[in-house]
C-alpha cells in the first residue's frame, strides 16, 4: 500500500485492498445466485411490515430476470389473501403543480393519525429514457425518513402496461406489508393518468390558478375521472385567483353527470406547502370511501379495475407474442414490401398474417 504523499485531512488513504475470493470460480453472477431470498421467509418478513423485505420483493417482480420474476409472481400469489386493506389514492397533475410537496403533507397527516403510508409513482418518462419527471430531485425528504412511510420510485419499462403491472402488483405487497394509504403519483403525460385512474379508489388531480383560463389547456378526460380537484399554493397574493379557479371548475363540473357511484366531485383550496387545507383534504377523502363503501360501489369498482387488468393484460400479451415470433415477422416483413409496392392492401395483409399465424 502507497503512503499518501501529504498527511493533509482531504487526502484520501486507498484503503486495504480485498481478500481474495475463497473460491475463485466463483463468479459475481454465482453470488447474485446464492443471494435469491428463500420465498417463506421473504414472505413473512414482509408480512411482518419490514421494510427491507418489501422493497426485495418489489425488486424481484421488477426484475427481467426470469428466475427472480418467477419468484416475485410467488410473493405477490402469497401475499394476495392479506392484499386490498387499504385505501388507493392517485394524485396527478402538471411538473411543479407540487405533488411532491402535496403527498408528503398529506403522507405525514396520515402517518401522524396512525396510518401506514405508501407512496407509489408512474412516471412515463422513464420508460424513455433514464431521466425523468418524477424522481430526479430529492423528494419527500422527511416522509421518506417517516418509520410509517415507504416511497418506491417509478418502475421503469419499455411499455407502459408493464410499469403498470409491476405497481399493480407492488400496491398488493405494500398492502400485504402492512401498508393501509397508498398514493400513486403520476404527471399528465400520455396515457398514464387512465392507467393510474384505473387501479385506485380515489383521483385527485392537483391544479394551479391561472389567470382565469382554468379550463384552456386541461386534458379531456380528467374532469370526468376527477373525484376531487385540489388549487395548490392558494396562499398570499395567489389566493384570490385559486379562489376564483376553484369556483370556475365547480361551475364547470355540474356540466358532467355524478360519478357511477354517486358521488359529486369537489374543489378544493389548499397549500400543501404551508400544509393548509391538507386535513380538509384527508376529511373529503374519508367521506368519499364511506360513501363508496356503504352502496357498495368501492368494492363494485375494484372488480371492475380487476376485470379491467385481466382483458389488458390478455391483450399485451397475445399482442407481445404475436409480434415476437420468428415467422410472423418474416411474413410480416415481406406483407410490408408488398404493401410498399401496391401489390396488396393493408386490410388483405392483415388477413393474411392473422390466418397464417393463428391456425397454428
Ligand atoms: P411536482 O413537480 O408537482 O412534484 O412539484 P413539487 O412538489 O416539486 O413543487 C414544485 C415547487 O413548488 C417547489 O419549489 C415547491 O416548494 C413549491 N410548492 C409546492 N407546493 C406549494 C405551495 O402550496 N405553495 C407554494 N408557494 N409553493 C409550493
Amino acid at each position: 500500500m502507497k503512503k499518501p504523499k501529504h498527511k493533509s485531512a482531504l487526502t484520501e488513504v486507498s484503503g486495504v485492498p480485498d481478500t481474495p475470493r475463497l473460491n475463485p470460480s466463483l463468479t459475481k453472477r454465482g453470488l447474485k445466485k446464492r443471494v435469491l431470498p428463500d420465498l417463506n421467509l421473504l414472505v413473512k418478513q414482509l408480512m411482518s411490515g419490514d421494510k427491507i423485505a418489501l422493497s426485495r420483493a418489489i425488486t424481484l417482480i421488477e426484475s427481467s430476470h426470469p428466475k427472480h420474476f418467477a419468484l416475485g409472481q410467488e410473493v405477490v400469489k402469497k401475499c394476495l389473501p392479506y392484499a386490498g386493506q387499504s385505501v388507493r389514492i392517485g394524485v396527478t397533475g402538471v411538473p411543479g403543480v407540487g405533488k411532491s410537496t402535496f403527498i408528503e403533507s398529506l403522507g405525514r397527516y396520515y402517518t401522524k393519525q396512525g396510518h401506514k403510508v405508501a407512496v407509489l409513482a408512474i412516471d412515463p418518462s422513464s420508460s424513455l429514457s433514464k431521466g425523468s419527471i418524477l424522481g430526479d430531485k430529492t423528494r419527500m425528504e422527511l416522509l421518506s425518513r417517516d418509520d410509517n412511510a415507504y416511497i418506491r420510485p417509478s418502475p421503469s419499462g419499455n411499455h407502459l402496461g408493464g410499469v403498470a403491472r409491476k405497481t399493480r402488483e407492488t400496491i398488493l405487497l405494500c398492502e400485504a406489508a402492512g401498508f393501509d394509504r397508498i398514493i400513486i403519483e403520476t404527471v399528465g403525460v400520455g396515457q398514464s393518468e387512465t392507467m393510474v385512474h384505473s387501479m385506485v379508489d380515489f383521483f385527485l388531480l392537483l391544479k394551479l390558478a391561472g389567470a382565469g383560463d382554468e379550463l384552456q389547456g386541461i386534458k379531456r378526460g380528467i374532469i370526468e375521472m376527477a373525484d376531487l380537484i385540489v388549487i395548490n399554493k392558494a396562499e398570499g397574493d395567489n389566493l384570490q385567483p385559486a379562489r376564483l379557479a376553484k369556483k370556475a371548475f365547480e361551475t364547470a363540473l355540474h356540466f358532467y353527470p355524478p360519478k357511477p357511484g354517486g358521488w359529486m366531485p369537489k374543489v378544493m383550496l389548499a397549500s400543501a406547502l404551508y400544509q393548509e387545507g391538507i386535513v380538509d383534504v384527508a376529511n373529503v377523502i374519508n367521506a368519499y370511501i364511506e360513501q363508496m363503501q356503504n352502496n357498495d360501489f368501492f368494492k363494485e369498482n375494484r372488480m371492475e379495475q380487476n376485470k379491467f387488468w385481466l382483458y389488458e393484460t390478455i391483450n399485451q400479451t397475445l399482442q407481445n407474442r404475436f409480434f415476437e415470433d420468428e415467422k410472423t415477422k418474416m411474413l410480416l416483413a415481406d406483407l410490408i414490401k408488398k404493401i410498399e409496392n401496391n401489390q396488396i392492401t393493408a386490410f388483405e395483409a392483415a388477413e393474411i398474417l392473422l390466418n397464417s399465424t393463428l391456425q397454428k
